[in-house]
């Protein structure tokens, strides 16, 4: 493996392969891709619905033909598979673990592109019995993209996001109807009309502003799930028979390797703050696709990859100035946080595209951006969800003089 390369990018789903893919266009050849599974493609090489591609490659693509894609751009000598990296050093020194043991790479410039995880039962605190079958969404498409088959056949799905509806289809590929799915909120995560689809055509119920209390195995074997408790918000428990639980979403970005680096990452969204360029705080580190903040398409995740390969081929060849201050982004409440989490001053200029939010909850209303308290964009009439990504395209005044950039939010009702 080569322990020097000019670039290292951690992870090969589709942010980094569209990153290696946008260097090699560059002319940048010392190139290493690490990944930790033993084949690249990321998260798509397990989602079998043809509900990827058409914006980047034009035809609707299931998601391993997608993978495949990717990695088809992409020099096969550069990609390391089965290679996990455990640590990263404030120098970029970088600790790799193979079958072989560990060993170093010291790279002039590196890029995260290590996506997401999806949060398992054990992190969300659900009390009760430990039976098997209590899986993420993850979990349920890799045992199927393996073996083709599931061991329940009545599940209960709990949250409402986008791969909650992905999972529904997944189940009935498999021949699996979900007995109901379980949402906190009093509204489904996903944009409607996710929901007719539920109920009408995969026949799943949906049971609003409710959370699971308690999984509960059976009397005669403690290792077959049986039921599951949900209480609702008036306090009144359910009892539902189900052979297995999915709990889907509420994905965090797999940034634990900035652990040692804690400032390197927003707090609010809990991935790498990064600037303009896709650079973090640290000299020659970089971060692009679901791991700067949850879950995006794949074709978004791949479109930051590609502009992060673009930013780190323009730094590699001494295109790039170096910056000499930050110009803060404050999110205020409701909106959670922005991509990117501040602006470098200089910096490539700011076209359309540099900004987009996500919100802490469902709102109606008005985006307003200040610059040093001074209004200088307004967007009336948004429907703004959370878990969704609401690009803003405002022309931004000259940040040379500017302190900082404040997102607000003029409520004026629900969504
Ligand atoms: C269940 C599910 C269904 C989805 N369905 C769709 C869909 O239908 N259509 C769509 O457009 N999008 C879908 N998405 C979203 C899409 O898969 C992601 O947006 C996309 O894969 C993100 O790309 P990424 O490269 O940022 O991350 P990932 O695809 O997650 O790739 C990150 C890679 O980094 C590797 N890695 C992590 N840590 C390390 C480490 N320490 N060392 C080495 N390697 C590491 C991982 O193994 C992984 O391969 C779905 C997502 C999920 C979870």
């Amino acid at each position: 493996m080569n322990a020097d390369p000019d670039v290292l990018i951690v992870g090969a789903g589709p942010a980094g392969l569209a990153a290696a893919h946008s260097l090699k266009r560059h002319g940048v050849e010392n190139v290493l891709v690490v990944e930790r599974e033993p084949e690249a493609g990321g998260i798509p090489r397990f989602c079998p619905h043809p509900t990827f591609g058409l914006p980047d490659f034009f035809r609707p693509m299931s998601g391993p033909a997608y993978a495949a894609k990717w990695r088809s751009l992409v020099d096969p000598g550069w990609i390391s598979g089965a290679t996990t990296v455990t640590a990263i050093g404030p120098g970029l020194e970088t600790t790799i673990s193979t079958a072989d043991g560990l060993s170093m790479v010291r790279p002039k410039r590196l890029l995260l592109a290590t996506g997401i995880r999806e949060t398992p039962r054990s992190a969300r605190l659900v009390s009760g019995d430990r039976p098997r079958n209590v899986l993420t969404t993850g979990a349920v498409q890799r045992l199927l993209a393996e073996t083709h088959r599931l061991p329940f056949v009545r599940p209960l799905v709990v949250g409402t996001e986008l791969v909650s509806f992905s999972a529904l289809l997944s189940l009935r590929e498999a021949g699996v109807r979900a007995v109901a799915m379980i949402e906190a909120g009093d509204r489904i995560v996903a944009r409607r009309p996710a929901d007719v689809l539920a109920g009408l055509i995969l026949k799943t119920p949906i049971r609003y502003l409710s959370r699971v209390e308690r999984i509960n195995a059976a009397t005669e074997d403690a290792s077959r799930l049986a039921s599951v408790t949900i209480e609702d918000n008036r306090g009144v428990k359910t009892e539902i028979a189900c052979d297995a639980v999915i709990f889907t979403g509420a994905f965090v970005p797999e940034a634990s390797l900035l652990g040692g680096l804690l400032t390197l990452c927003n707090t609010r969204s809990r991935g790498p703050a990064i600037d303009q360029s896709w650079r973090l705080g640290q000299a020659g580190l970089y971060a692009a696709g679901n791991v700067l903040r949850s879950v995006e398409t794949a074709a978004w995740a791949a479109r930051e990859g590609t502009l992060a390969g673009d930013a780190i081929a323009a730094d590699h060849f001494g295109k790039t100035l170096p910056s000499e201050r930050r110009v803060a982004i404050i999110a205020d409440d409701p909106v959670a946080f922005s991509t990117p989490s501040f602006f470098a001053v200089p910096g490539p200029p700011l076209g359309p595209l540099q900004l987009s939010i996500r919100m802490a909850r469902a709102a109606r209303g008005t985006v307003t951006l200040s610059a040093d308290a001074r209004t200088f964009w307004r967007s009336p009439g948004m429907t703004a969800l959370p878990e969704r990504r609401i690009v803003l395209r405002p022309s931004f005044p000259d940040l040379a003089n500017v302190q900082d950039i404040r997102i607000g939010f003029e409520t004026d009702g629900r969504a």
